[in-house]
C-alpha cells in the first residue's frame, strides 16, 4: 500500500504529465497521497434546489434546475463575454463566462434541462452566476452532485487550465475507485475501538464523498485527531527520550544567595504568578532531570526577576549560568538591571557581547574557564566556541523565538551534561499552539501583572486627526516624556516601507523642528552599529521623539517613553501591535498607544483595532489574533513547519480536539515510554513515516 501511495500522481487517470506538472507546482501534489490528503475545505449541500427568486447576493453557492436560452455575446475584441438566460419555474437569471466561449455555447442544448451551480455575484449592478458549474439534469453525474459536495481550493493558474475544484473531485473519484481497497490503518487497533474511531478508508472516502453529514463529521474528526495525535506523540516521543537520555544536574540546596536577596533587596513582594513559577523552576532544578522549561509572561509582568532567582539558586549550588538575549541592547539591559538588584549581595555579574573589546573579553573567557565568574549574561557571543565554563548549570535565552535551534543547541554542549534550560518569551500563544509549537517543553506563565500598574491607554485615531495627536505629542514631550513613531515594514515590499518611514521622517522632523525638537530614526537598512548608536541616543534621553519600523519590537525598556504612536496601525498583525505597545507603559507616568490608520479598513483591520482598543491582556490578544489569522502567520510560529503542514487540522479552531490528542498521547507514552509493546507497533511505524515524508517535524530546542 505505502508503494501505491507513493505512485507518482501523472499515472492516476484523468492527469497526465501536462496535469501533473500544474498540481505540483500549484498544490504541491506529486503523488497519491498528496491527492487523498488534499482535503476539501468546505462542503455545499447539492441536495438543495433554489429557485430563481430565492437568490441574493449573500448567498454562497446555489444550484437551481431550468433551461439555459438566448446566447449572446457581448464586449469587444479583447473581453468578450458570453451571456445566456436560465428560465426555472419562477423567472430568470443570468448566467456569464469569460472564456471557453465557443465551448459552451456549442455544448449547450436549449431544449434540455440542467442543474446550474455557482456562486451568486454582483456584476454592473445585478446578480448574476459567473462561470457556472453546468450538469445535464437526465445525466447529472449522480455520485459526484447529489448530496454534500466538497469543494477545494484551486488558484488562478490551474483555472485558466481548467482543472477546477470538481476536477480535483473527479480525480479525488478515480483515486478512490483505484486505492480504497488497500488503505490500511494507521492507528493502533484497540484506539480506534476505545475512541469509537472509524477506519482510515472510511474516512478518507467520506472526507472527499460524504455518504451523509453524520459519516463527514466522523471522516474529519477521526482525520483531526489522527494529526494531531502524531504531532503531539512525537514531541512526548522527544522528551521522553531526553529524559532517559540525559541526567540533570541536582540543585538541591537553598542557599544564602537566595535567602538573602529574598529577605534583603527584593523591593517589592512577588506576585502569586511568579511565585508559583519559581517553584515550578525549583521543583525542576531540584529533580534529578534536565530542566527545559518555557516561561511565558506579558510584556512587563516580571519575567527578568524570575530569572534573577533561578541563577541564585544555580549559584548556591556551585553551578554558572548564562543568559542569552537577541540583541546587545537588550544583553545591556539585563545586565544593568539584574546588577542593580544584587547590588547589595556583591555578587559579581558579567557581560559579554560582540563589542566587548578584545583585551576585556579574554579575561571574561579565562574567568569564565577557571570559575571565577558564575554570572555572565550576553548575545550570541556567548555560544562561540571559545567560550568555555567551567560548571555551566543553567541557561536562560529571553525572547528565544530570534534565536535558531542550531544556536540554542550549541549551548547544550557546554557541559559534559546538558545544563537545564530556560526560555523566556514575551510573545503571548495561545495554549493550544504552544502545546504543539513547544510541546516537547514543560510550560510555565505568568498570567497576572504586578500590582499598581497603570493599564496602558490606547486610542485609534484615523490619519486626518493628525494635529490632534501631534498636539498631544507636544504635551507629552513639555511633561518630559519621550515619543516613538513606528512605520510598518512588510517583507515583501521594503522599499516602499522604507520610503513611508523616510517620509515620515521628514514631516515629522518638520512638526517637531529642532533645536526644540531632537528626532531619532532607527530602520533595518542601518549597520546594527548605526541602529544601537541612534538607539542609545533615544535611551539616554538626548532625543525625544524616535522614529522607527518594528526593529525597536522586543525588550527595550525606557521608563521615560510614554506614547507609542503607530502608523498606517491597520497594517500590523494583532500581535505585533501588542509588542510594539509594550514598549511603553514602563515608567510611573500613564503611558498611551496611539493607533493611526487609514479611513479605510478592512473588517479584519477593524476587529484588530477594536481589540487593541479593548484590552491590554496579551493571551485574549493572542487568541483572537490565532483566530483571525490561522496559526501559520502568529509570531513565533516561524520556525516550526508545524503551523504551516497541518493538512486537516486547524489550530485555531481544533483546541479541543488537540487537548484530547495530547491527553491520549501522554497516556500511551507513559504506559509505553519506548512504544516498544506490539500493539503500539504501528505508532513506531507511522511516526518514522511521517518523519519521511516531507512534513516538517523541527522542534523548539
Ligand atoms: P518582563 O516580563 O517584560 O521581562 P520585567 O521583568 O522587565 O518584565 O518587569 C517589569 C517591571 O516590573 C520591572 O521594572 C520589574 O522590576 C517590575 N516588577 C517585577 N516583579 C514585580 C513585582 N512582583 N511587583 C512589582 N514590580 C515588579
Ligand atoms: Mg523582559
Amino acid at each position: 500500500m505505502s508503494d501505491l501511495f507513493q505512485q507518482e500522481i501523472k499515472f492516476l487517470t484523468g492527469v497526465g504529465p501536462k496535469r501533473a506538472e500544474l498540481l505540483n507546482t500549484e498544490l504541491n501534489i506529486s503523488t497519491y497521497y498528496d491527492l487523498i490528503t488534499y482535503f476539501p475545505y468546505k462542503y455545499i449541500d447539492r441536495s438543495k434546489f433554489y429557485t430563481s427568486r430565492q437568490i441574493g447576493s449573500d448567498l454562497s453557492y446555489i444550484q437551481l434546475k431550468g433551461k439555459i436560452r438566448g446566447f449572446r455575446l457581448e464586449g469587444n475584441r479583447g473581453r468578450k463575454k458570453l451571456i445566456a438566460e436560465f428560465y426555472d419555474s419562477e423567472g430568470s437569471i443570468s448566467l456569464i463566462w469569460f472564456h471557453g466561449v465557443k465551448w459552451i455555447k456549442d455544448s449547450i442544448d436549449e431544449n434540455k434541462e440542467y442543474v446550474v451551480f455557482g456562486k451568486p455575484s454582483i456584476y454592473q449592478r445585478q446578480i448574476h452566476l459567473i462561470h457556472p458549474e453546468i450538469d445535464e439534469l437526465s445525466k447529472k453525474e449522480a455520485k459526484l452532485s447529489s448530496g454534500l459536495q466538497a469543494l477545494y481550493s484551486t488558484t488562478e493558474k490551474l483555472k485558466t487550465n481548467y482543472i477546477s475544484s470538481k476536477t480535483i473531485l473527479k480525480l479525488q473519484s478515480n483515486l478512490l475507485q483505484k486505492i480504497s481497497e488497500r488503505i490500511y490503518e494507521t492507528l493502533p487497533a484497540y484506539l480506534v475501538k476505545k475512541l469509537n474511531l472509524i477506519s482510515r478508508k472510511e474516512a478518507l472516502i467520506n472526507i472527499h464523498f460524504p455518504e451523509n453529514p453524520e459519516l463527514l463529521k466522523k471522516a474529519t474528526f477521526r482525520l483531526k485527531f489522527e494529526e494531531l495525535f502524531y504531532i503531539q506523540l512525537n514531541l512526548l516521543k522527544l522528551k521522553t527520550t531526553r529524559e532517559i537520555k540525559f541526567k540533570g544536574y541536582v540543585f538541591s540546596k537553598v542557599g544564602d544567595n537566595l535567602n538573602n536577596f529574598y529577605h534583603q533587596c527584593l523591593p517589592f513582594s512577588l506576585t502569586e504568578a511568579q511565585k508559583r513559577v519559581i517553584r515550578e523552576i525549583r521543583t525542576d532544578l531540584g529533580s534529578g532531570k534536565q530542566m527545559n522549561r518555557l516561561l511565558q509572561g506579558d510584556v512587563g509582568s516580571g519575567k527578568t526577576l524570575v530569572a534573577l532567582m533561578s541563577i541564585l539558586i544555580a549559584l548556591d549550588n556551585g553551578y554558572q549560568t548564562c543568559l542569552m538575549a537577541p540583541t546587545e541592547i537588550l544583553a545591556k539591559q539585563h545586565f544593568k538591571t539584574l546588577s542593580k538588584f544584587t547590588e547589595k549581595l556583591n555578587i559579581p555579574i558579567n557581560l559579554l557581547t560582540g563589542s566587548t573589546k578584545k583585551a576585556n573579553r579574554k579575561i571574561i573567557h579565562e574567568d569564565l574557564q577557571s570559575g571565577q565568574t558564575s554570572i555572565i549574561i550576553g548575545t550570541h557571543a556567548l555560544i562561540e566556541e571559545t567560550v568555555i565554563f567551567k560548571n555551566l548549570g543553567l541557561v536562560i535565552i529571553d525572547e528565544q523565538h530570534r534565536f535558531g535551534v542550531s544556536q540554542r543547541s550549541k549551548l547544550w554542549k557546554k557541559n559534559v551534561h546538558p545544563p537545564h534550560v530556560l526560555v523566556m518569551t514575551a510573545t503571548p500563544i495561545p495554549r493550544t499552539l504552544a502545546m504543539t509549537l513547544y510541546g516537547d517543553l514543560d510550560i510555565s506563565v505568568i498570567d497576572e501583572l504586578p500590582p499598581g500598574r497603570k493599564p496602558i491607554k490606547t486610542l485609534h485615531f484615523f490619519d486626518s486627526q493628525r494635529n490632534r495627536v501631534f498636539g498631544f505629542i507636544r504635551k507629552q514631550i513639555a511633561a518630559g516624556q519621550q515619543i516613538f513613531i513606528v512605520y510598518p515594514l512588510i517583507k515583501e515590499s521594503e522599499k516602499m516601507d522604507y520610503k513611508d518611514l523616510e517620509d515620515g521622517y521628514v514631516s515629522i522632523s518638520r512638526a517637531f523642528p529642532s533645536p526644540e525638537y531632537a528626532v531619532s530614526v532607527v530602520h533595518g537598512k542601518m549597520k546594527p552599529e548605526e541602529k544601537e548608536a541612534s538607539m542609545q541616543h533615544f535611551v539616554a534621553g538626548r532625543t525625544q521623539i524616535m522614529v522607527a519600523t518594528t526593529v525597536i519590537e522586543v525588550g527595550v525598556d525606557i521608563p521615560k517613553a510614554s506614547v507609542m504612536v503607530i502608523e498606517s496601525a491597520e497594517r500590523f498583525g494583532l500581535s505585533q501591535l501588542h509588542q510594539l505597545r509594550g514598549r511603553v507603559g514602563r515608567g510611573s507616568e500613564q503611558s498611551y498607544c496611539l493607533l493611526m490608520s487609514s479611513f479605510k479598513l478592512s473588517s479584519e483591520a477593524k476587529r484588530r483595532l477594536e481589540t487593541m482598543v479593548r484590552t491590554n491582556d496579551g493571551f485574549e490578544i493572542a487568541e483572537v489574533d490565532l483566530k483571525l489569522r490561522g496559526p501559520g502567520d502568529i509570531e513565533g510560529t516561524q520556525q516550526s513547519g508545524i503551523a504551516f503542514n497541518l493538512k486537516i487540522a486547524n489550530l485555531g479552531q481544533d483546541g479541543q480536539i488537540l487537548q484530547y490528542a495530547r491527553n491520549i498521547a501522554e497516556q500511551i507514552s507513559e504506559k509505553d515510554p519506548g512504544l516498544s509493546h506490539p500493539e503500539n507497533r504501528i505508532l513506531v511505524a507511522q511516526l518514522q513515516a511521517l518523519k519521511d515524508s516531507s512534513i516538517n517535524w523541527s522542534v523548539i530546542s
